[in-house]
């Protein structure tokens, strides 16, 4: 059971067809053929031109076939998780269909609906059962429950996905979270050698007959933080043989499809071989996630101060489920804003926080942040870090925004720092607590 999604094919001005990755392995007669046989999925759903639609009809068509489902999963963390939530809040109703045999009114693409009638007919001893499972206080484990026979989550945990595997171990009740593969639209990459082991030791051994691999070196070798990295159009690249371990590299890929020493964006670190081959974990986009001045602060930079600043919301019984910023200078100084959206871990609504601890946590980010923001926090160049909580599904709406701006849900990955002005209305309309870092970090 794979949740797919796509997004229509355009014409370029040249006559050219773009389409999304996935859209195209979608679109391949080779994919076509197996698909019948090998997921619960109907090729109407996969193409549906509405995702909301889409998602329904995968995860009825895939609870209807449940006994038949060995694996479970998307090409993100972010969409499964995302899926399990829908269903959360849309079982009785997927029930409902099971029982009677009919899909719900809500569907009304022609494709979906067709699919629908060709796999379902009343079950209302299937309905029954399912309806019994997910009636319940905590969802905690429910994968395994209504997919008995699934053997492993598969779906990219690492990068800007490890944030959500908290949660989704949550629903999946122990089964393994598997990252089979590091691809971009750019080049497939490297596979994962060992899949069963834990998502933050997972490491991807790049494959040479994909495309050639060279990369740039980053400075120091490693662990340099973002603000002390040179100019590195200066830097010579090394080949796939030459990378050291415990190094970091910028990946850049030459394609047959014709890209040229193409900057993937991504940055690698040399974690071991596998036989000469060597392995990589994947540490962070290359871009700046965040800056309000001359500092400089990463995707993994903002990843740790998170992790640290969150720490202190798991005695009180609540979780993180995602979190983005945003770099607001509309007063000067110009401050962070992290938006987060908190879960209590039993149940799904959000008591609220003690503000101290909120407070706290704020405090937290700056003393994990780096130096640079440091010194021109205290310095007053940069002003007190904001946390904005947001009320749940707010993320959900982010995400539905961009995907209504063209973002394929399969390949979605949501920002790490929002720069639409669109998206931050969207994400700061659903605020319902603000809190400041109260003093300057040491
Ligand atoms: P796109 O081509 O837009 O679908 O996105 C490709 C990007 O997704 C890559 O350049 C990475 O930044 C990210 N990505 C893909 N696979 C992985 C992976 N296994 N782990 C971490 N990030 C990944």
């Amino acid at each position: 059971m794979q949740l797919m999604f796509t997004r229509p094919v355009i014409k370029t001005p040249s006559g050219l067809s773009a389409a999304s990755v996935t859209t195209t392995i979608y679109n391949d007669n080779g994919f076509r053929t197996i698909l019948p046989k090998l997921y619960t999925n109907h090729i109407e759903t996969i193409f549906c031109p509405e995702p909301e639609q889409s998602l329904y009809c995968q995860l009825l068509f895939g609870l209807i076939q449940r006994d038949e489902v060995v694996m479970l999963g998307s090409l993100f963390a972010s969409t499964v998780l995302r899926g399990l939530k829908y269903l959360e809040s849309h079982w009785q109703e997927m029930c409902s269909d099971i029982k009677t045999g009919q899909i719900s009114h809500r569907i009304t693409d022609s494709g979906c609906r067709n699919a629908a009638t060709s796999i379902m007919k009343p079950n209302p001893q299937l309905a029954n059962l399912i309806e019994s499972l997910c009636n319940c206080k905590s969802w905690e484990g429910i994968v395994r429950k209504l997919w008995p026979k699934a053997r492993y989550v598969g779906c990219i945990c690492t990068g800007v996905m490890r944030q959500y595997t908290a949660e989704l171990e949550f629903y999946c009740g122990g089964l393994p979270l598997v990252s089979t593969a590091y691809a971009c639209s750019e080049a497939a990459c490297g596979i994962n050698l060992e899949p069963l082991c834990k998502p933050s030791d997972v490491t991807y051994t790049l494959l040479p007959n994909l495309a050639y691999f060279e990369f740039l070196p980053m400075k120091n070798g490693h662990a340099e933080p973002i603000e002390m990295r040179s100019n590195i159009e200066d830097i010579e690249p090394v080949d796939l043989v030459h990378v050291k371990p415990g190094h970091r590299y910028e990946l850049l890929v030459t394609t047959c499809a014709g890209l040229y020493r193409y900057k993937v964006g991504d940055v690698l670190m040399v974690t071991g071989f596998h036989n000469n081959a060597p392995q990589f974990q994947f540490v962070e986009r290359q871009n700046v996630a965040i800056s309000v001045d001359q500092e400089k602060t990463s995707e993994a930079d903002l990843f740790k101060a998170v992790t640290e600043a969150k720490a202190l919301l798991d005695p009180l019984g609540f979780v993180l489920t995602d979190y983005t910023s945003y770099a607001d200078t509309s007063s000067t100084p110009g401050h962070y804003v992290l938006f987060w959206e908190l879960k209590e871990k039993e149940g799904n609504h959000c008591k609220e926080v003690d503000p101290k601890v909120m407070v706290e946590c704020c405090s937290r980010m700056e003393e994990s942040l780096q130096y640079t923001y440091k010194v021109y926090r205290k310095n007053n160049i940069i002003a007190a870090l904001e946390i904005r909580v947001v009320e749940q599904g707010s993320f959900e709406a982010l995400m539905d925004y961009y995907v209504s701006k063209g973002a394929s849900l399969s390949q979605y990955k949501r920002p790490s720092c929002i720069t639409s002005k669109e998206a931050l209305k969207i994400i700061d309309s659903r605020v319902i607590g603000k809190f400041f870092s109260p003093k300057s970090p040491v």
